[in-house]
């Protein structure tokens, strides 16, 4: 059994960064307002996260890293959802695999809380002779996973350096800021606090968000972009091409509040941009699309990075259209 989780976690969890992204989308599904990420050595000895959410009950924090289990399936739909996507209650147990791993948390105001650790070992339900302690706790959720890979040496080997692990997770903790604005974060390296955005409820707090994630430069230089039409809704930023740092380095967006790379929309923001981009340069843009849902197919692939329109020409002419009409500003 412990084999088959190593195996089972060398699917969902590829590096540290990959931790984060689940252990981040964790503590959003719980409600958090707010959620630290502390990293140590790029990751490789301590990933370490905290947020406010909804706790985890005493009795179910050792189930809940139980591989399959998980409290988000409720209905028959969700079911079918399932076996499209594939897994779901995987992450948890699949980071226990192979990491040493602490997790406490609280569902109370009263400061107590309590804590289970699994040593990259397959913990199961038969054996379950793991303790559960009684801890000082805020409500919320911790979890700390130390020496990711301990006992798969082969993974922990292909672990590049500190600071290209690290811009990994930079880059996943950049993506979920960037459509969480309603959540407050704070990421610190090696005791070093490297992005601190706190909640942003208006304009002006977005906009200092998204300047400090994307660049003084970034936002000084681009156009702010907002139409819609029956069924989608098209707003963000356009940068000034040559503000692209590189091959697609400023470029994110976002449907329906995921990160996606479409082939649609960025076929027709090349368009947009014909004649304005020059020798190396790229588009750059910060662009949310909100579409109704049956106008889009998210289950194409099971990380839903990728997505299919119905009316695929509809949207393309869209987004070209009224990216082009602001686009023309950096000509003048
Ligand atoms: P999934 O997210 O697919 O349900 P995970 O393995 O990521 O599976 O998590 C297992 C379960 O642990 C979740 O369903 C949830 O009940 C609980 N859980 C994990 N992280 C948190 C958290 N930060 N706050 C509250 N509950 C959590
Ligand atoms: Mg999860």
């Amino acid at each position: 059994a412990a084999l088959a989780n190593q195996i089972a976690a060398g699917e969902v969890i590829e590096r540290p960064a990959s931790v984060v992204k689940e252990l981040v989308e964790n503590a959003l599904d719980a409600s958090a307002s707010r959620i630290e990420i502390h990293i140590e050595q790029g990751g490789s000895t301590l990933i370490e996260i905290l947020d406010n959410g909804n706790g985890i009950h005493r009795d179910d924090l050792p189930l809940a890293v139980l591989r399959h289990a998980t409290s988000k399936i409720s209905s028959a739909e969700d079911l079918s959802a399932i076996a499209t996507l594939g897994f779901r209650g995987e992450a948890l147990a699949s980071i226990a695999a192979v990491s040493r791993l602490t997790l406490s948390s609280s569902q109370s105001d009263e400061g107590i809380g309590y804590e289970v650790t699994i040593n990259g070992s397959a913990y199961n339900a038969a054996e379950n002779n793991q303790p559960v302690s009684a801890v000082a706790h805020q409500r919320g959720t911790r979890i700390q996973v130390r020496d990711l890979f301990f006992n798969v040496p082969a993974r922990r080997k292909f672990l590049k350096s500190v600071s290209t692990e690290f811009g990994h997770i930079e880059e996943v903790v950049r993506r979920v800021a960037l459509s969480h604005f309603d959540v407050a974060f704070i990421l610190v390296h090696n005791g070093q606090i490297r992005l601190d955005l706190p909640i942003a409820d208006s304009g002006e707090l977005r906009a200092q968000r998204v300047r400090r994630i994307l660049g003084a430069r970034f936002t000084e230089t681009s156009h702010w972009l907002d139409c819609s039409s029956i069924y989608m809704q098209l707003s963000g930023w356009l940068g000034h091409p040559s503000e692209a740092r590189g091959q697609a380095d400023l470029q994110y967006l976002f449907i329906n509040g995921r990160m996606v790379k479409d082939k649609t929309v960025s076929h027709a923001l090349r368009m947009a941009y014909e004649g304005i981009l020059h020798g190396h340069q790229h588009p750059a843009y910060l662009l949310f699309l909100e579409i109704e849902p049956e106008q889009v197919d998210v289950n194409v692939h099971p990380t839903k990075h990728e997505v299919r329109f119905l009316a695929q020409r509809e949207v393309h002419e869209f987004v070209r259209h009224h990216a082009r009409q602001i686009l023309a500003q950096f000509k003048t």
